[in-house]
């Protein structure tokens, strides 16, 4: 049994599965074996990630790894297979040769991507988008990230770092992460809406102020919160419009934490149409995305069944 392997590193964990290699299974994508454990903190990740993949080859009684996809925080270089220096990832993973070290130790070739990237190509392979022609997908939770797949092929830009929507900036607001003023990420992430209802005095009783707290009071009608929710929401709906403007997509798919809050992705829709539009793109659709938080491994999967999709300029 040949085998392809899929991994998404997150921020805070990590998720490795293993598929058949045999088409005939591909339609059900269900993984053979998966595992998720806590994202490594220190040297020696690349045997870290060898090592779960080898025990999950053998739990499967696969014979052989065929090809490995990657999925990982941005920034990073997908046609060297190096991760740069991720701001959600420790300092250990700052200019790791992941591809390098993987095939070295797996005897596979290995693909590494942006985990939005990877996102959006699994939704259109397997999700939400399967069967348009181009899926935007935007990921709101700690940060905003994005990925746009056409045809089939995921749009890197020149470098392979295309999509960084979540630093478009959206109004005079507060400092992002990034160092700019007013990014999306900085008034409609999950650490926004957080940040924004502790400003306004709002409290919980027991633990600490999170969006999914938010969204949650917010759906029940409480007055801070709701108006937090709805303001995160506008900024969103707003670049929406401006993101559909620029690729016309054949649907926009919310994923991440805060988008799983229904009345969020209510008021996302509101606002954008709310927004006045020009004529030509009235009734875009917005739909959640399909996959949950298995979007990204998805898109691992499909990269390492295909292993060359990612269109980039060649120098
Ligand atoms: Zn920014």
């Amino acid at each position: 049994l040949d085998i392809v392997a899929a991994i998404d590193v997150g921020g805070t964990k990590t998720r490795v599965e293993v598929y058949s290699e045999d088409s005939d299974q591909v339609e059900d994508h269900q993984a053979l074996e998966s595992v998720v454990f806590p994202t490594p903190r220190s040297d020696g990740i690349a045997a870290v990630l060898a090592q779960q993949i080898t025990n999950l080859t053998q739990l499967a009684k696969g014979t052989k790894v065929k090809a490995v996809g990657v999925g990982a925080p941005g920034p990073l270089d997908p046609r060297k297979g190096v991760v740069l220096n991720p701001p959600n990832l420790p300092i250990c993973w700052h200019g790791l040769p992941l591809k390098d070290e993987l095939e070295k130790r797996l005897e596979a070739p290995v693909a590494l991507e942006n985990d939005c990237n990877l996102g959006a190509l699994g939704e259109s392979v397997f999700g939400n988008g399967k069967g348009r022609a181009s899926v935007l997908y935007i990921t709101v939770s700690t940060g905003i990230g994005a990925g746009l797949v056409i045809e089939g092929d995921i749009f890197g830009g020149a470098r392979g770092f295309a999509g960084e929507l979540g630093h478009v900036k959206v109004a005079d607001g507060p400092l992002c992460g990034c160092g700019r003023n007013g990014c999306l990420e900085a008034l409609a992430s999950g650490s926004a809406i957080a940040r924004r209802a502790i400003e306004r005095g709002w409290t919980v009783t027991d633990g600490t102020v999170t969006s999914k707290a938010v969204a949650e009071a917010a759906s029940q009608g409480e007055a801070i919160p709701k108006s937090v929710l709805s303001e995160a929401a506008a900024h969103l709906g707003d670049a929406l419009v401006s993101f559909v403007y620029a690729f016309d997509p054949s649907v926009v798919l919310l994923g991440g934490g805060v988008s799983q809050s229904d009345l969020f992705l209510e008021l996302v829709r509101e606002s954008a149409r709310r927004e006045p539009t020009m004529p030509a793109f009235e009734g875009f659709e917005i739909l959640r995305a399909g996959l949950g938080e298995r979007s990204v491994v998805h898109g691992a999967h499909e990269l390492a069944r295909t292993m060359n999709n990612i269109h980039l300029d060649s120098i």
